[in-house]
Formats: C-alpha cells, sequence, structure tokens
C-alpha cells in the first residue's frame, strides 16, 4: 500500500487542495492530510476545527485518513510507514518556498520523496489566504470551499 502525506496549514481547507488530494489519490492508495499545529501561527481556525471539518468532507473516503501533528512532517511520514510528501505548486512564487522545503525535507530524510502537482488553472487563484479575505469582504466563498468549510465560517463568524 503506498500512502502519501498532504501536509499543511488548511486554514481553511479550499477546493484548490481538494483538487491536489484527488490527484494525488490516482497514485497513492492512500493519502493523510495533516493539520500543521503551529502555535505559532494566527490561525482563522483551531485545529480542532480544522480537523473536523476536513474529516466532514472526507467522511465517505476511505483512502484519506486525516490528523493533525507537531511533528516535523518528514518525520510523521516515516512513523506512518508514508512514502512521499504530497505538495501543489500554483505559481512560480509557490517554486522557490517548495524547492527551499524539498531541500530541507532531504535533509532530514531523503528516502521519502516530495511530489508535486500542479493546480488546475481555473483553481490556481485560490488560498487559504484569498478565501478569508473574500469571506470578510462580504464576498461570495461559495465556488471556491467545500460546503462544511462555508457551514464553518457562517457559525464562527456569522456577519
Ligand atoms: P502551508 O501553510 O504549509 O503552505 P497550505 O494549507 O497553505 O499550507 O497549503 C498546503 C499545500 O497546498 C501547499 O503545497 C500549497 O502550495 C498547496 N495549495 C494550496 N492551494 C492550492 C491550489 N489552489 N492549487 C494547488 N495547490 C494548492
Amino acid at each position: 500500500m503506498k500512502i502519501a502525506i498532504y501536509p499543511g496549514s488548511f486554514d481553511p481547507i479550499t477546493n484548490g487542495h481538494l483538487d491536489i488530494l484527488n490527484r494525488s489519490l490516482r497514485v497513492f492508495d492512500r493519502v493523510i492530510i495533516l493539520v500543521a499545529n503551529n502555535p505559532n501561527k494566527n490561525t482563522s481556525f483551531t485545529v480542532e476545527e480544522r480537523l473536523a471539518m476536513i474529516k466532514e468532507v472526507f467522511k465517505n473516503n476511505d483512502n484519506v485518513v486525516v490528523d493533525a501533528t507537531d511533528m516535523l512532517t518528514v518525520n510523521y511520514a516515516k512513523k506512518h510507514g508514508a512514502i512521499a510528501i504530497i505538495r501543489g505548486l500554483r505559481a512560480m512564487g509557490d517554486f522557490e518556498y517548495e524547492f527551499q522545503l524539498s531541500a530541507a525535507n532531504r535533509h532530514i530524510n531523503d528516502e521519502i520523496e516530495m511530489v508535486f502537482f500542479m493546480a488546475s488553472g481555473q483553481l490556481s487563484f485560490i488560498s487559504s489566504g484569498t478565501v478569508k479575505e473574500f469571506y470578510f469582504g462580504h464576498q461570495d466563498i461559495h465556488n471556491l470551499v467545500p460546503n462544511p468549510v462555508f457551514e464553518a465560517f457562517k457559525i464562527k463568524y456569522p456577519d
């Protein structure tokens, strides 16, 4: 069984993330969505809230596991028998950051492969940050996020 980790902040998960995840399921048998538990980052949703939203999205998909950790991703990957770490690429701006991150990960453990999937054209502008700016700027985010995320915004940040 080929297992991969898809790590990120997912604050919140977007349709862009889902696209990358669905593409990665064509290559891997199981993908673990790993929510970074970074207390230094100022997030709009707590780790528990992010986990609950993502679990709701994938409740009918046995190939997707959802977890959170404060371990380094490569160490988590090794511990859970994963062979790869998945990341998504949108624009050239992502490349520099991801290139540096993949070198850092290799430095720790060269046995775990970093695997990159390209964003779909019409989803490439979506980031968690854009979604938050839209929502707090009273723009419709319906087409940008899965429904549990839309609902979570309305409950936590009613306007
Ligand atoms: P991080 O804070 O670790 O960058 P994110 O939750 O912002 O976490 O993103 C996780 C991964 O998903 C990153 O590799 C990011 O480039 C990728 N990603 C985010 N949005 C999209 C999108 N619209 N299309 C493709 N990849 C994306």
